[in-house]
C-alpha cells in the first residue's frame, strides 16, 4: 500500500485527485477531533500525503496550515490550481464554524479514495470519506455477490433503496415480510444534523421526497444533502411545544411529490451516509426510470449479472442495456468512464441531461443517451411490435 504514499502516480490529474481525497479526509477528521483522540493524527497523515503530492516548498507543510487551506477554495492548493476540473477548484470544505460544508457532502465525496489503504484506517472514519463509490457498493452487497445469489442481491439492494430510513420496528416487520438479508453495515442512528428538536423536547426528521433519506436540518432550513433533490423547506413549529412541526417550501421549484411529514426520531434509524449517497441516491433514479419504462409496456430487469450494468430492457422486438450515470462532477464521471468503460449504453437521468454534450465532446466513441431520448426510443420500439 506504500505506493499510495510514495508518489507512484505521476499524472497531474491523478495527483490532483489524490490531493482532493486527502483534503476531504482531513476535513472530516478535523470536524470530529474532539470526539476521537487520533483524529489529529489523521489530519497529520493527510498533510503528509498532500506534501508528497506537491513536492518540497509548495503547499501546506503543517496540519494547521492544511486546516487553513480547508477553509478556502481548494483551487488555491498548487496541485489543483491548473487542470480542467473547474468545479472542485471552487469547493470549500469547512465553513465558518469548522463544520463540513454542503459541497463536502454533495460533491467532494465523489473524489474519495483509499489513500494509504484501508488496513491502518481508524474505524471511526465513515466509508464515504475514504472509499470509492463502487467499493462502497461492493462492500455493502459482498455476501450476496460472493454466493452468486442474483435474486437475493436484487431484493436486498431494492429494499435499501425503498427503505433508507424507518423505525426499528417497521424495519423488522418489513424484513420478516420480504425475507431480504440486510448488509453487514446496515442501518445506523439518524445523524444529529438531520434532526430537528422541538421546544417540548421531541426530536423529528423528514424523509426527502425523492430519496426518502432524512433531510439535513440547518437551523430552521431543511433540505436533502444531495442538491439535485432540490426542494428547500422552512420548519414551522406545531401549535403546542409537543405537537408535530411542519414544513413550508421556500425554493422556487415545483414538485409532483407531496410535502414530507415529520417523523419522530425516537427509535428511528437510517442507512449510513455512504450507502445512501452511492446506493440509495442513484437507486432512486434507477427505480424511477424502471417504473416509467414499465408504464410504456417494457419489461425491465434490474442490475443483471450482479450489477454488470443497471437495466436490461425488453421493448417489443428490441432489447436495450443501459447504465445510469449520476455524478455531481462531470469531471469525475469522465475519469471513471475512461478508467472503466461501461458494459452498456450510458444513460443520463433527467437531472443530469445537461452533461450530454460534455460527454460527447470528451468521449466521441462513448454510447450515451438521456432519460428523455431513451424513453422516446422505447416508446417507438413498443409501437413497432
Ligand atoms: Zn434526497
Amino acid at each position: 500500500m506504500t505506493q499510495w504514499l510514495t508518489g507512484a502516480w505521476d499524472h497531474p490529474a491523478e495527483r490532483a485527485h489524490r490531493v482532493v481525497a486527502a483534503t476531504l479526509r482531513a476535513a472530516y477528521a478535523w470536524t470530529v477531533r474532539r470526539e476521537h483522540h487520533d483524529a489529529m493524527r489523521e489530519v497529520a497523515r493527510m498533510t503528509g500525503v498532500i506534501m508528497e503530492a506537491h513536492g518540497p516548498g509548495h503547499g501546506p507543510v503543517t496540519p494547521i496550515d492544511l486546516v487553513g487551506c480547508l477553509r478556502r477554495p481548494l483551487g488555491l492548493l498548487p496541485a489543483l490550481a491548473t487542470g480542467s476540473d473547474e468545479t472542485i477548484r471552487q469547493v470549500v470544505l469547512l465553513d465558518g464554524e469548522d463544520r463540513l460544508t454542503p459541497d463536502a457532502y454533495d460533491l467532494a465525496c465523489e473524489y474519495a479514495l483509499p489513500i494509504g489503504g484501508p488496513s491502518d484506517l481508524a474505524p471511526w472514519m465513515p466509508t464515504w470519506t475514504w472509499m470509492r463509490a463502487d467499493q462502497i457498493r461492493g462492500e455493502t452487497f459482498i455476501r450476496l455477490i460472493e454466493t452468486n445469489n442474483q435474486t437475493g442481491y436484487v431484493a436486498s439492494r431494492r429494499f435499501l433503496i425503498e427503505h433508507p430510513a424507518a423505525t426499528v420496528s417497521e424495519l423488522r416487520e418489513r424484513v420478516s415480510e420480504t425475507g431480504v438479508s440486510l448488509p453487514r453495515r446496515g442501518y445506523t442512528a439518524i445523524p444529529a444534523d438531520h434532526l430537528h428538536h422541538s421546544a417540548g423536547g421531541e426530536s423529528w426528521w423528514w424523509p426527502c421526497a425523492v430519496c426518502l433519506w432524512p433531510m439535513a436540518v440547518a437551523g430552521t432550513t431543511v433540505r436533502c444533502r444531495y442538491r439535485p433533490h432540490a426542494a428547500v423547506y422552512q420548519v414551522a413549529e406545531g401549535r403546542t411545544a409537543t405537537s408535530r412541526p411542519s414544513l413550508h417550501r421556500i425554493d422556487e421549484g415545483r414538485s409532483r411529490h407531496a410535502k414530507p411529514v415529520a417523523r419522530p426520531a425516537a427509535d428511528s434509524c437510517c442507512v449510513e451516509f455512504g450507502v445512501w449517497r452511492f446506493v440509495v441516491v442513484p437507486g432512486a433514479s434507477e427505480l424511477r426510470v424502471m417504473r416509467s419504462l414499465e408504464e410504456l409496456g417494457a419489461t425491465v430487469e434490474l442490475w443483471p449479472e450482479r450489477d454488470r450494468y443497471d437495466l436490461h430492457v425488453r421493448a417489443g422486438e428490441m432489447e436495450f442495456r443501459v447504465d445510469l450515470k449520476e455524478y455531481r462532477s462531470v469531471h469525475r464521471l469522465l475519469a471513471d468512464l475512461r478508467a472503466r468503460p461501461p458494459a452498456a449504453r450510458v444513460l443520463l437521468p433527467k437531472t443530469h441531461e445537461h452533461q450530454l454534450e460534455t460527454l460527447r465532446t470528451a468521449l466521441p466513441s462513448l454510447h450515451v443517451t438521456t432519460e428523455t431520448k431513451f424513453g422516446t426510443e422505447v416508446r417507438r420500439a413498443m409501437r413497432t411490435e
